[in-house]
């Protein structure tokens, strides 16, 4: 049987780093009716979309979304985690608030079928639904976009990205976390505490690395929607590589708990 890191070893070491790192703008949509709304959007998904039949896609997701959520557990408990592989060519991916997770076989395919690559993506996207980053967004812009003739007013001092997501939100039928793009500090959030989930997991960190590169360079061409809801936060790749000795040693702690051989 493989053991894994113990739940207060996990909990302390990400005590230790939300310490380092706190969290940004308030939440005061319900997260129990987000939760809904998205699970209820999440099934609309499944009908409307070519789910993939892809065993090795679909085991691989499953192994890495287990393995990440046990991580994960400490900072969000009791969430129904699911994970989906939808068979789409555009390399995306996303988590709603309650847990539900897609993954486009896409970005399998960009990651040139690397576990560990896919893995980081992963860990990225759980630290959002950990944060709750799309109820502070939503409750963001709900807050902005109260009363329609100040909204112009107010917006005309807000930066784009917060425009499009007053716009977003005001619209009927934003789907919850999917089409509301994270904002920066959020990003830089979601790849801190990604990058240790991943770790913990028993995933080497230096793959989120990896596949940013390779996401930027698909973004020469034309930008993934990947992309366009999760801005770079200002030198991802350096703030990365800065926290990788302490991701390295967690990997390797990780791998050693696991009777593993961590990568050279
Ligand atoms: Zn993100």
């Amino acid at each position: 049987m493989i053991k894994k890191l113990s739940p207060l070893f996990c909990s302390l070491v990400l005590a230790y780093l939300s310490f380092v790192l706190g969290g940004c703008g308030a939440a005061v949509l319900s997260d129990e009716g987000l939760a809904k709304q998205a699970g209820n959007q999440f099934n609309q998904m499944k009908k409307k979309e070519k789910v993939s039949t892809n065993t090795s896609h679909n085991r691989m997701i499953q192994r890495i979304g287990k393995r990440i959520t046990d991580v994960a557990e400490v900072d969000i408990q009791g969430t129904e985690w699911e994970f989906v592989v939808f068979d789409k060519p555009e390399p995306n991916a996303f988590a709603m608030p309650g847990g539900k997770v897609g993954v486009n076989s896409g970005l399998i395919v960009l990651s040139d079928g690397n576990e560990d690559e896919v893995a980081a993506v992963i860990g990225h996207e759980i630290a959002h639904v950990a944060f709750r980053h799309s109820n502070k967004r939503m409750s963001q812009a709900m807050g902005l976009a109260l009363g329609g003739a100040i909204l112009d007013v107010a917006m005309r001092k807000k930066d784009n990205t917060d425009r499009q997501i007053a716009r977003g939100a005001y619209a009927a039928g934003a789907t919850v976390g999917v089409a509301l793009p994270f904002s920066r500090s959020q990003e830089r959030e979601a790849d801190h505490r990604g990058i240790y989930y991943a770790a913990m997991a028993g995933y080497d960190p230096r793959a989120a690395i990896s596949f940013w590169k390779k996401m930027q360079a698909k973004s020469k061409s034309r930008m993934p929607q990947f992309l366009s809801t999760h801005p770079d936060s200002g030198n991802r790749i350096a703030f990365l590589q800065g926290n990788m000795d302490r991701a390295l040693a967690l990997y390797r702690e990780a791998k050693a708990s696991r009777g593993e051989k961590p990568n050279p």
